[in-house]
């Protein structure tokens, strides 16, 4: 097998690799990932499976980088820690004592890698009565700071930044306050903001009538708003600092597995999982710059990629050990997976289709639908060996399957640079950079290197020249087709960004991780729009970034900083 490149090396030893008390590393590259696939290959033994064989096929699939696990699964397979997910929700209930339990169950999860999401709706609004004390309610986003600084705290501890996702409705009286928290510089950090919108919101907004703000603790209605003007808020606030995003929470309902276990409020910090309270889900992602041959997309290879990575995430599932009870019990009832996929951009420049093109919308959706398709057969499988999801019996499945979902979408920050593709299903950044954390070591694009040689436009002064630069399409020597399959975040429009997210998520159980990009001249108006976009096209949720905005996000983020 190849050898790793020197970005997968770096980012390995410094946050991946096994350590001793002492903080010394104290296994090699190779031997995380046969301690990894010996760890999960371990739950075969339960099922009649072949552990051995199944550990060589496990360490095949992760070390060749067709396809990773979730950071958590990384680093903490086979260790002490032993937790495997990256995607949690906790509940909230309007008490102290249910808010301070969360900050406990926070730290916990946070301290093994794991991401943290919460609808704050629940809690009575600032300025409301409080009973035991006579005093009065100081509201969501107050208590949201205590949350915040409790990430703050544990990150100078742990491998991995904490990240969290704040949901609040937009019928909270706190709303405003909610949608303008961020505003102020350093405030909330840790935190990823979604407005959670209904239908309710979006009808009174089409017919141009006011909505209710109803307090969470009495029911009773406190004012009415102009949702245009709410709308406008958001797109003002996304506008200047990239949050908040938004959350389609009636889409999110349609597709909600079983619903007899409630309404799901809230998603993991990037958005990429709505889940109940005490749900957690292992995430992993297949590599696609490795699954096209000559131009044309390796479909077998594909398949057994798929199968295969579900089975390791079934397995990563049994084998993981959560830090809550209730966790726990949870994810051995609906035992929700999320393969997904990264290098999308890597794999449209081998089939020669340009991102921002209609081809390769049609080219995504055939795609996802593919891998959806097989990642259900694969848990329909598990369901014959293993027995399907407990709560499947109230499921809206009508076929006994292994997992209540399948699919998701990632962001893929870290596990893209182990495997040196392009992250997620978002286009390239740029094509030439460098990274100075890595003792400014040099980052190509070398699918973008080989075009160069063999059109023969190669030249070491040519890279210098788009060195750093978000876009390449005004360098002369450059042929045109060549320029279209090097399109930028940058360079692709905002409405191609959203079809690209629809097309993937029409094939999700789970949801799509996407930041739509928009030029730094884009007005608040434009961002309005692509909200209402966003609904249009069946998004669950989204996010805008600006260009040149005040860049805070908590996605993404990169263990080289
Ligand atoms: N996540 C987190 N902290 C981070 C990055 C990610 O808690 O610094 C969680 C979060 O729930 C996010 C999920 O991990 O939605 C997946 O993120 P990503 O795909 O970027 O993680 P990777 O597996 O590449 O590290």
């Amino acid at each position: 097998m190849r050898p790793l490149g020197p970005i997968a090396t770096t980012v390995l030893h410094r946050r991946y690799l096994k350590r001793d008390s002492q903080g010394a590393v104290v296994e090699t590259p190779d031997e995380l990932f046969h301690r990894v696939a010996a760890n999960l290959a371990e739950a075969e033994a339960q099922f009649g499976g072949d552990v051995d064989a199944t550990e060589a096929q496990f360490y095949r699939l992760m070390r060749s980088l067709d396809f990773l696990p979730n950071s958590p699964t990384l680093m903490n397979a086979g260790t002490d820690l032993q937790q495997l997910a990256a995607c949690f929700v906790l509940p909230i209930e309007d008490s102290l004592e249910s808010i301070f339990t969360a900050v406990k169950q926070t730290a916990l999860i946070h301290q093994s890698g794991g991401g943290t999401g919460f609808s704050f709706s629940n809690l009575r609004p600032r300025g409301d009565v409080v009973m035991k004390s006579g005093g009065v309610a100081s509201g969501p986003v107050s208590f949201m700071k205590v949350f915040d600084s409790t990430t703050e705290q544990i990150k100078q501890g742990g491998r991995r930044r904490g990240a969290n996702m704040g949901v609040l409705d937009v019928s909270h009286p706190d709303i405003e306050e909610f949608i303008t928290a961020k505003r102020e510089e350093g405030v909330l950090r840790n935190f990823n903001l979604s407005v959670a919108t209904d239908e309710t919101f979006w009808e009174a907004l089409e017919s141009g009538t006011a909505y209710n703000l109803v307090n969470p603790r009495t029911g009773a209605v406190v004012r009415q708003e102009d949702p245009e003007v709410i709308l406008g808020l958001i797109a003002a606030a996304a506008w200047e600092s990239g949050d908040p995003g938004m959350l389609f929470l009636d889409r999110i309902n349609e597709d909600n597995p079983v619903p007899t276990l409630g309404r799901i409020e809230a998603t993991n910090p990037c958005g990429e999982v709505p889940e109940l309270p005490y749900e957690a889900c292992i995430l992993g992602s297949v590599n696609l710059g490795q699954h096209a041959e000559r131009g044309e997309v390796d479909w077998e290879k594909l398949r057994e990629t798929v199968h295969l990575g579900i089975r390791l995430l079934d397995d990563a599932l049994e084998m993981s050990s959560f830090p809550i009870p209730e966790i726990e019990t949870m994810v051995r009832k609906t035992r929700r997976l999320g393969l997904g996929v990264m290098g999308f951009h890597d794999m449209l420049v081998d089939v020669g289709i340009p991102y921002d093109s209609d081809e390769a919308v049609e080219f995504a959706s055939d795609l996802m639908e593919f891998v959806h398709d097989e990642a259900w057969v694969a848990s329909k499988q598990l369901a014959d060996e293993r027995g399907p999801f407990p709560a499947w019996v109230e499921s809206t499945h009508e076929n006994p399957v292994r997992n209540a979902t399948t699919t998701a979408i990632a962001p893929t920050g870290t596990i893209s640079l182990i495997a040196n593709c392009s992250s997620s299903i978002e286009p390239i950044y740029n094509v030439a950079y460098t990274k100075h954390v890595l003792e400014g070591l040099e980052i190509r694009n070398e699918r973008f290197v080989d075009r160069a040689k063999e059109r023969g436009f190669y030249s070491p002064e040519l890279l210098q020249r788009i060195h750093d630069r978000t876009s390449i399409q005004d360098v002369p020597e450059i042929p045109d087709d060549v320029k279209q399959l090097f399109q930028t975040a940058h360079d692709v429009p905002a409405e191609q960004h959203l079809r690209i997210q629809a097309a993937f998520q029409e094939h999700v159980d789970n949801a799509v991780s996407k930041t739509v990009n928009v030029p730094q001249s884009a007005s608040v108006e434009d961002i309005e729009d692509i909200f209402h976009s966003a609904r249009r096209y069946g998004l669950k949720g989204m996010t805008v970034f600006r260009s040149g905005a005040r860049a805070e996000q908590v996605l993404g983020d990169s263990p080289l900083k």
